[in-house]
């Protein structure tokens, strides 16, 4: 970590730690995995921002990466990776690339990140920047997310990372028995709510509201 952003990441962490325990009720984990907060500290946030945004890349909110677009605000990822429990063993399927950054994360705690971007612009720069990191162990996609990428699965844990009224088949059907998904659900801009399911070692599919959430809208879809 350049050691410029030290201060600002660990103040972050605090209010981060301050958010699981104030939100508790909603997602019945006061505080995260140590391995989450480890995986935290080793991202470069900084760099996954545009350059005259860099002075808030550590503040606990979204921002804009163009094309309409944003980076998740970090207590979310950060709550989003620590539901779907990344082990070391773990191949993860993240549909949304944006920026690349949540991707970077999962790929601190799993073996293998497939990750799905719809806007070719935005994967290409995700992809160059993550390359640069030295993330060998993620690969980047254009295509819609609807469909996951069937290559690759049965997929250990999904994180869908844009908000849609319903989840996508494609991706319960790619999810491993055993396996976790998480998605924000709900119309665009409002009433969303983070669900995370699980599918059981027979298939069995249970699945429970974790918090209200804003993300932007999983675009595209069957036609
Ligand atoms: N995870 C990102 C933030 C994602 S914002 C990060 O860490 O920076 C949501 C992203 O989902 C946007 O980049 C948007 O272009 C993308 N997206 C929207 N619909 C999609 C789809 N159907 N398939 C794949 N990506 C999609």
């Amino acid at each position: 970590m350049d050691s410029a952003f030290d201060q600002e990441l660990e103040a972050l962490l605090a209010e981060i730690a301050a958010e699981m325990q104030d939100t508790q009720h909603w997602t019945g984990r006061a505080r995260l995995d140590r391995r989450v907060i480890e995986a935290l500290r080793r991202v470069p946030r900084h760099v996954f921002v545009p350059d005259d945004l860099r002075g808030s890349a550590y503040a606990n909110h979204p921002l804009p990466i163009g094309h309409g677009q944003t980076i998740s605000q970090p207590y979310v990822v950060a709550l989003m990776t620590d539901l779907v429990r990344p082990r070391a063993d773990d191949v993860v399927l993240e549909i949304g690339t944006g920026s690349g950054y949540q991707a970077a994360v999962l790929a601190c705690l799993a073996k293998r990140v497939y990750t799905m971007e719809i806007v070719a612009e935005l994967a290409e720069l995700a992809r160059e920047r993550l390359h640069r990191l030295g993330h060998d162990n993620i690969e980047v996609a254009v295509g819609d997310g609807h469909f996951g990428w069937p290559a690759h699965a049965p997929y250990d844990a999904i994180v869908v990372t844009a908000a849609t009224p319903a989840i996508p088949p494609a991706l319960l059907d790619q999810l491993k028995p055993g396996g976790r998904l998480v998605i924000p659900v709900g119309p665009p801009c409002s009433d969303q709510e983070l669900r995370l399911v699980a599918k059981d070692a027979l298939g069995m599919i249970v699945e429970r509201g974790v918090l209200p959430v804003v993300f932007v809208p999983l675009v595209g879809g069957p036609a």
